[in-house]
């Protein structure tokens, strides 16, 4: 058994995952860490560049509203997940999350995300919700922007790749770090954050009676413990 140097990172807020969702909050939370000097910290178990769902590249965008067009409402998309759902859906959650997300595809058209248009310049749709993009490099763009973000933060923003996360650190109810050790060098890691947000794919919604079920079913029992840590959000962007 070699031994393990242990290495302890202390932060503001700890990001756990470095997929599409650890990447969007790595760049907002950069935005009001700096302004804020707080330290934001990423760690994710693989390379962010081509890590999580979107390693591959994408052909479409799933969900885009119109919002700004008059395409759809905000209210359309809230009932079109309640049916998807059979109406198991919080949909205080969905619509904040609709009213967010055309703000996010317009950064990532910004960021260089080709977005295919029609003649009158408007996206090409299939189906009501989904946009189609050339999106082989849509992770390496978008994990660009959260590297950037965090680069600009000087000495506060920190990522650490190939360190896999292994268990929340519980204070009573509240997660205060999580510990994880890295799949290349012979250290562990103990990451003793303020505030900590979990985007590591299926961990992330799994906190809660079936959920967590799945979750131990699947050897990945870090949500478990932890509550969700979703709060309101600021007023959205078209
Ligand atoms: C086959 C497939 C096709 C899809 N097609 C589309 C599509 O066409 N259009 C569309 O909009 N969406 C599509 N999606 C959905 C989209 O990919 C996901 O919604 C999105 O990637 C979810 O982002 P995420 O950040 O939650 O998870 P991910 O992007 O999967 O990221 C998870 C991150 O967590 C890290 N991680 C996991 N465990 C740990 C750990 N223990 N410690 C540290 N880090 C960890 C991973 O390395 C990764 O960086 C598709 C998904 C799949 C699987």
């Amino acid at each position: 058994m070699p031994n393990f140097e242990t290495v302890t990172v202390e932060t503001d807020l700890l990001i756990i995952g470095g997929g599409m969702s650890a990447c969007g909050a790595a760049f907002e939370a950069a935005y009001w860490a700096k302004k804020n000097g707080l330290k934001v910290t990423v760690v994710d178990k693989a390379a962010m560049d081509r890590s999580g769902a979107v390693a591959m590249g994408l052909s479409a965008i799933n969900q885009y509203i119109g919002w700004a067009a008059g395409d759809n409402t905000l209210e359309d998309y809230v009932k079109y997940v309640r049916q998807d759902l059979m109406g198991v859906s919080r949909e205080d959650l969905v619509y904040d999350i609709a009213r967010h997300v055309d703000s996010s595809v317009h950064l990532f058209e910004k960021w260089g995300l080709p977005i295919w248009t029609d003649a009158n310049g408007k996206y090409v749709h299939e189906g009501r919700w989904q946009v189609m993009i050339n999106g082989e490099s849509y992770k390496v763009l978008v994990a660009e922007a959260a590297k950037t973000a965090l680069a600009e933060m000087g000495g506060n923003g920190e990522l650490f790749e190939r360190v896999f996360i292994v268990e929340p650190i519980m204070d009573g109810d509240r997660v205060a770090g999580a510990l994880g050790f890295s799949v290349r060098e012979n250290k562990f890691y103990v990451f003793k954050a303020k505030a900590t947000i979990a985007c590591a794919a299926p961990f992330t919604f799994s906190v809660h009676g079936p959920s967590a079920k799945v979750l131990a079913a699947h050897g990945i029992p870090l949500g478990i413990p932890a509550r969700p840590l979703i709060s309101p959000s600021k007023p959205a962007l078209k």
